[in-house]
């Protein structure tokens, strides 16, 4: 599933062909969103943001378009109607002047008032976005706090979208390699300086991998991982058996919270 660098990485794209453009043609598949379709066509967007690995296309009039892409959906563009791909049935299609953008194969998509969006079910249950700019590591250190976190390990917070939102797996395994911490550690037992470099890795692994994108390559589908691989660069991410690039062991693999997680016994502690 792509993470929040790629999300937020789609959501610049789409911003790119559809911000300040009207909508001139809305297609769903779902026969309940396409009756609902003036919605959105012919109207202005205002804003696409990414949430967490959520997409949020807002236009003028009070709504917004929800869509996640969970583990096939895909985005593709193309200069006009005639020349999408016809991989697929498009489950959702947005074209203005400046082309067309349309959504593949099995992602949630739904229409919500803007102001009713704290409801959505997504997204009400969202830590802080690691990629949002105005979350900064002492955000990140109040809500490690929450006590419902206490208990629990690195690895399966991690992958939390409540603990911090747009964090995925390849990002798991970067990010606790960085912050130099064992996957098998609970929060509650962490040092003042451990959770501090927790909380900048968390800023910083997302971030890099955010800034590493280009827009003519953005990851699709199953792609994104070799397009992540080749823009990014992992430091343990899928190395197992590589030196450990701190040169005091062995990357290992390990599956921790039913993902492939990789780590350091050298230096992470
Ligand atoms: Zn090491």
């Amino acid at each position: 599933m792509p993470e929040g660098p790629e999300t937020h990485a789609l959501a610049d794209r789409l911003s790119t062909l559809l911000v300040d453009e009207t909508l001139t043609h809305v297609r769903f598949i779902d026969p309940a969103l396409q009756r609902r379709r003036d919605l959105l066509e012919g109207r202005r967007v205002r804003a696409v943001e990414a949430r967490g690995k959520a997409l949020l296309t807002a236009v003028e009039g009070g709504w917004t378009l929800y869509t996640h892409s969970h583990l096939f959906g895909f985005w593709r563009f193309a200069e006009d109607l005639d020349a999408l791909p016809d991989v697929a049935l498009p489950r959702l299609v947005l074209a203005t002047v400046r082309g067309v953008s349309a959504l593949y194969a099995a992602p949630s998509i739904s229409l919500w008032r803007t102001d009713a969006l704290g409801a959505q079910p997504y997204l009400s249950k969202l830590g802080p976005d690691v990629l949002d700019p105005v979350v900064d590591a002492k955000a990140l250190l109040a809500h490690m706090r929450t006590p419902r976190f206490a208990r629990r390990n690195l690895a399966v917070l991690l992958l939390d979208q409540a603990f911090a939102a747009g964090m995925g797996n390849y990002l798991r395994s970067e990010v606790l390699f960085q912050a130099r911490l064992s996957p098998h550690r609970v929060l509650q037992d962490l040092a003042a300086g451990e959770r501090r470099r927790l909380a900048n890795a968390l800023l910083d692994v997302p971030r890099r991998a955010y800034r590493a994108k280009h827009d003519d390559a953005l990851p699709s589908g199953k792609d994104y991982l070799e397009t992540t691989r080749a823009q990014f660069g992992f430091e343990v991410f899928e190395r197992k058996g590589d030196p450990c690039p701190r040169g005091d062991g062995r990357i290992i693999e390990e599956r921790l919270a039913g993902r492939r997680l990789y780590w350091c016994r050298g230096c992470q502690i």
